[in-house]
């Protein structure tokens, strides 16, 4: 069977579906083939199931400290099968939501793998003519050590949509996805332990909120070794052992968070037929155009940081390209990224160490409890921290660790694309009393004249 469509995307997700719907705006007849289910790896097993666990974890904390705040309640107690059955819900929610789009904006979803074909793509036996193709394929986790996933070695995926609650978890890697895990299940009450090979955990982030998460992960009882050097992990039948730095110690589970490659399998590449970078992906220009007309590629398939916003936006971009309009390029360098721990870490730029070898640089920093609304809300640990180019007077970065850090880093990359520096910042009338003024006040101590603090 043969079928026409101007435009074909491979992968649901958020690169992909966003990318359907885009083009499909621009007047493509589109379709998305998806092997799995709409919404791909982001909502249905990575960022969504994560953050509806995390917020179980928030809201456990929350009733556990309503003494605090004059409440009497009992000690909150788990119910881990209702908690994930309302994970379930928030991913089916959501999910459903992205088929309704899909179809309000008229693009077909095809089920099944894709294979790129001579004429198009081909989905089982059915052959889709089309002279655009955006893949959207995703990501896929690396097994450590050789040691292959299933039973009880996890990648997080598995550890997010666990039945029940691990009596002991070690996690391997402390990048944001290992710190999420690490600390959703040590607040929800199992013995943790997380590994990092590096000297800090999220080794991309400002030491200075690094270590104030280190800290809090700590205080929720999470058993953290940096510079960890792994040597082995046994799987048996009733426990999992993990040797690192000359001890061994035995888990119900691991969970691998340390690392991912594109997910090209399905789509029978012969050798050569799309050009990959140095690091395996698949190359592209700042128009996500791959080395072969009509084919562009997307998200965790592609260089930057595996995000599904930055995913999102370059879907954006394709089917702009592939539907002939002068398109907009990313900025790699400023995609926020954000650790929805508790309190969460946020930032996007340059961290101080990395400005400070390309410009001098004024730095801007401020407790939180520098302004008045986390202490009314019980959330006073944490930091703004703003790098700015002392000169041009540029926002060159921004960290924050914080009770909803993943919104207040909004105001100030906004800023950043608006070409607003932290002196037009440090002017910007903020609400009373919210977080954000600590985000005011960091300009101002950028600027030179800190008031509060
Ligand atoms: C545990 C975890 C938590 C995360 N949390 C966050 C977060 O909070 N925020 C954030 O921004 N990012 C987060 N990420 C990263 C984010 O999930 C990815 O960057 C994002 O999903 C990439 O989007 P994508 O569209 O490229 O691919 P995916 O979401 O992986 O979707 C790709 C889809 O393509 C389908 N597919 C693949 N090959 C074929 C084929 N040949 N034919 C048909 N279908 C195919 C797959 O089934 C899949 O559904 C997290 C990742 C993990 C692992």
């Amino acid at each position: 069977v043969a079928e026409g469509y101007e435009c074909v995307v491979v992968g649901a997700g958020p690169g992909g579906y966003v990318a359907a719907i885009r083009a499909s705006q621009l007047g493509l007849r589109t379709a998305v083939v998806e092997r799995n289910r709409v919404g791909g790896r982001c909502l249905n097993e990575a960022c969504i199931p994560a953050k509806a666990m995390l917020r179980v974890a928030d809201v456990r904390d929350l009733v556990a400290r309503a003494s605090d705040f004059g409440l009497q309640t009992s000690e909150p107690k788990l119910d881990f099968a209702k908690a994930a059955a309302r994970r379930d819900q928030v991913i089916g929610g959501l999910t459903d939501g992205v088929a309704l789009l899909l179809k309000r904006h008229r693009v077909d979803v095809l089920e099944g793998a894709a294979r790129i074909s001579k004429r198009g793509v081909q989905v089982d036996s059915t052959e889709l003519e089309t002279e655009r193709i955006i893949l959207a394929c995703g990501s896929v986790p690396q097994p450590i050590l050789d040691v292959p996933f299933g039973e009880r070695v996890l990648d997080t995926a598995a550890t997010w949509l666990l039945g029940e609650l691990p009596g002991s978890l070690c996690v391997i890697g402390a990048g944001p996805s290992g710190v999420e895990v690490a600390s959703a299940f040590a607040r929800l009450g199992t013995r943790v332990r997380l590994l990092e090979s590096l000297v800090q955990i999220l080794p991309r982030e400002d030491p200075d909120t690094a270590s104030v998460c280190a800290r809090e992960l700590a205080n929720s009882g999470v058993e953290i070794t940096t510079g960890a050097a792994l040597t082995e992990i046994k799987p048996g039948a009733k426990a999992v052992a993990v040797e690192f730095n000359g001890q061994r110690e035995e888990f119900d589970f691991v969970c691998i968070a340390a690392g991912r490659r594109a997910d090209v399998g399905a789509l029978e590449l012969d050798d050569g037929d799309l050009a990959l970078d140095d690091a395996g992906l698949i190359h592209v220009d700042g128009r996500m155009r791959t080395s072969r007309d009509g084919i562009w590629a997307i998200g965790d398939l592609v260089r930057g940081p595996a995000l599904a916003h930055k995913a999102s936006e370059e879907g954006v971009i394709a089917a702009e390209d592939a539907a002939g309009l002068a398109t907009h390029p990313l900025d790699y360098s400023s995609i926020p990224a954000v650790t929805f721990s508790h309190p969460q870490v946020a930032s996007f730029g340059l961290t101080q160490a990395a400005a400070e070898e390309e410009a001098e640089v004024v730095i801007g920093k401020v407790p939180l409890r520098s302004v008045g609304a986390p202490s009314v809300l019980g959330e006073e640990t944490g930091l703004v921290k703003l790098v700015g180019n002392a000169s041009t007077g540029e926002i060159l970065g921004a960290h924050i660790c914080a009770v909803n850090a993943a919104e207040l880093i909004a105001e100030i990359k906004g800023a950043r694309d608006y070409e607003a520096g932290f002196s037009d910042l440090a002017r910007s009338v903020h609400a009373h009393p919210t977080v954000s003024e600590a985000v005011l006040e960091a300009a101002r101590a950028a600027d030179g004249w800190l008031i509060h603090g």
